[in-house]
């Protein structure tokens, strides 16, 4: 499926030189939308996966719907002081300085196998500190599904040796 003529593109936002693409359109459509989820879906079924994670906020949008599909979990990854239970957390960069991400400690369980599904892959931070939560509580890494790639943003250099689906490039 032509998925792209369903993503919009806005110039500038939120700040200047950033080409936003705004994959609401896509949600709106729910041929198209459910086409891509349906695709993570079966990019997943061989990989033995035992839990999802998704970061927040689009992370949520697309990775839950993939978790309901394969009646497997949900875990979710937040910004630092949204999640109410005990957590571990990583700092991360951003282009202009720094975040953190946490996931509750009881998320994933030594040796799960987790997929991780994002909307976007931009320069690839947001994944590399996902993956850095999901394997410092013994997660494996089995696979990485993004609706989106910004191939110029060389976000794939980050996930050398991971699995990685991306449905559009950019
Ligand atoms: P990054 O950590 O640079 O790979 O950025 C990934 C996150 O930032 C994704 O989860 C996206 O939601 C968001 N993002 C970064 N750049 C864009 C963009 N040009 N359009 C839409 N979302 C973006």
């Amino acid at each position: 499926m032509d998925y792209k003529q369903h993503i919009a593109i806005v110039e500038d936002w939120p700040k200047e030189g950033i080409r936003f693409k705004d994959i609401t359109p896509l949600m709106d459509n729910g041929k198209a939308f459910k086409s891509a989820v349906d695709e993570i879906v079966e990019y997943s079924r061989d990989k033995e996966i035992d839990i999802i994670v998704g970061p927040e906020a689009r992370g949520f949008i697309v990775g839950c719907p993939v978790s309901y599909a394969l009646e497997i979990g949900f875990a979710p990854v937040r910004k630092e002081g949204k999640l109410p239970r005990e957590t571990i957390k990583v700092d991360y960069g951003l282009e202009y300085g720094k975040d953190v991400l946490t996931i509750h400690k009881d998320a994933i369980k030594p040796g799960q196998r987790v997929l991780i599904v994002d909307d976007l892959l931009a320069t690839g931070g947001t994944i590399e500190a996902t993956i850095n939560l999901v394997e410092q509580l013994g997660g494996v890494v089995a696979g990485c599904a993004f609706l989106v790639e910004l191939t110029y943003l060389d976000g794939r250099d980050k996930l050398d040796g991971y699995d990685v689906l991306t449905l559009m490039q950019y």
